[in-house]
């Protein structure tokens, strides 16, 4: 069985170690740098507050062991506030790991409007549901990075290599296609 660490520091990590274990995977949390050194065949950063993680990833010595594992090739999926993480640029900030080819804008749908569901084509698997929580978009990626799902003409899922990440939170979804697709990315 393959095993995703996931990053269990803030936010929405329980949900998709649930969502890990119901497309078939094994999980466990990473919270420090023994958890990062595990064995795994691929890591998820959730949802929840970037500023935040990004803090906590530079206090417990995980920022730049983590960037370099995903430099190697680790394979990874962001959602949402794991999208403004791995984004190369952030419309008015600083980024964060950097190692992904695309601009984010965070909160990029105004307080009203913050959070609503909807449902789109993602990828090849069809169209899915698609919780958006205070969430960024992609206003722009480079010519690498294969854009897997657009909403309203903002992009909202995007691959480059093995680095996955979506603006939508697929682990509180009953349906698994997100999470069955970055294990096929996770490949032995
Ligand atoms: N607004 C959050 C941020 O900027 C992301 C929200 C989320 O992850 N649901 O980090």
């Amino acid at each position: 069985m393959k095993k995703i660490g996931v990053l269990a520091l803030q936010g929405a990590f329980l949900e998709h170690e649930r969502a890990v274990s119901a497309a078939g995977a094994e999980a466990f949390e990473i919270r420090n740098s023994a958890g990062l050194r595990r064995e795994m065949d691929g890591l998820i950063l959730p949802g929840g507050e970037s500023t935040v993680m990004g803090k906590l990833l530079r206090e417990l010595g995980l920022f730049e062991p983590l960037r370099t594992q995903i430099l190697e090739g680790l394979p990874v999926f962001g959602t949402c506030a794991g999208l403004i993480l791995l984004a190369q640029e952030i419309t008015g900030e600083r980024p964060y790991l950097g190692t992904m080819g695309i601009t984010a804008v965070r909160n990029a749908y105004g307080r009203q409007l913050g959070s609503f569901e909807c449902a789109a084509e993602f990828a090849e698997c069809g169209e899915i549901p698609m919780r958006f929580i205070r969430a960024p978009y992609i206003a722009q990626v480079e010519r690498r990075v294969t854009v897997l799902a657009e909403v309203e003409g903002r992009i909202v899922a995007a691959r480059e290599g093995r680095q996955l990440v979506t603006a939508f939170h697929p682990e509180l979804c009953e349906n698994t296609a997100v999470h069955r697709y970055f294990l096929e990315m996770c490949g032995r």
